[in-house]
């Protein structure tokens, strides 16, 4: 069993220790020996791209990703243009802020059929692929547990990701796997393995599925303390041959209402013990 001994593929996302500005995180997590960031776009736009590009480049620390796009799918056509119109001004901000991917949460709308949703998605992410690409800037679908089908992505499991990547078959547009979503597939290592073998997998996101969850957002653990597999997860990962950053991502009411100092002790020691 390989194990995390140092923190070197650690990156912790913004929205995890939300009540810290940009300029706190850096800070804090370059103290703690974090390698990356993922940075969430309230956390940038609140003193500005610019600003935040800077504080960024002035720091050791990777940025790993910009969260987030996507929001792809709408019953009405100007709303569809919209989202490619944002879309693009998201890939323009991951790009001054040295992102290499943008994740993609893909949307879904109750108003049509989850298929109907799925199509607009792959229409969507084909509208910007190649602004994309003239900003360096890849595009990660990133499917979300089923709970959020209505609202939030008709994409909720790695085989519908893998589908509109291999459609798409642009090297800029790939799958982001997060355990909190998929871990309840029972196809999910013969997903990975397929994701794996397409070079489709742009990023690898961590946390737990606390039990009894409370918040069907904003109550996720920290590995070790709910019923993922997570280190098993991350294993299936690697073993395609992925050696990104292993990204902590909690939106955990109860952890942002603690003491954050102490809450980035125990994500680096969860990172250690069971990523
Ligand atoms: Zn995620």
């Amino acid at each position: 069993m390989s194990e995390l001994l140092d923190t070197s593929r650690l990156c912790v996302h913004t929205i995890t220790t939300k009540p810290w500005s940009l300029s706190e995180s850096i800070d804090k997590f370059e103290n703690a020996g974090v390698g990356g960031i993922s940075v969430w776009q309230d956390a940038a736009t609140s003193i500005g791209i610019k600003e935040s590009a800077k504080l960024l480049s002035a720091s050791d620390l990777d940025v790993v990703s910009y969260v987030r796009g996507g929001f792809f799918a709408a019953t009405s056509e100007d709303k569809r243009q919209k989202a490619i119109d944002h879309n693009k001004k998201l890939i323009d901000e991951a790009a001054t802020l040295g992102a290499p991917l943008l994740v993609l949460v893909c949307g879904a709308d109750p108003g049509q059929t989850l298929q109907t949703s799925r199509h607009q998605i792959q229409k969507g992410i084909e509208a910007i692929a190649n602004y994309a690409e003239a900003n360096n800037v890849k595009l990660g679908i990133e499917p979300l547990h089923p709970m959020y089908s209505d609202t939030r992505s008709a994409i909720v499991n790695l085989a519908q990701s893998n589908n509109i990547a291999e459609a798409i078959d642009n090297p800029m547009v790939g799958v982001v796997i997060d355990v909190y979503h998929l871990w309840w597939d029972d196809l999910l290592k013969q997903q990975i393995d397929r994701c794996g073998e397409q070079n489709n997998i742009f990023a690898f996101h961590t946390c737990d599925w606390g039990v009894p969850t409370t918040d069907m957002l904003n109550d996720r653990e920290l590995m070790g303390q709910g019923c993922i597999q997570t280190k098993q997860i991350r294993e299936w990962v690697d073993d395609t041959g992925f050696n990104g950053y292993i990204e902590v991502e909690v939106f955990s009411n109860k952890y942002w209402s603690q003491d954050q100092d102490q809450y980035l002790k125990k994500i680096v020691e969860a990172y250690k013990n069971y990523a």
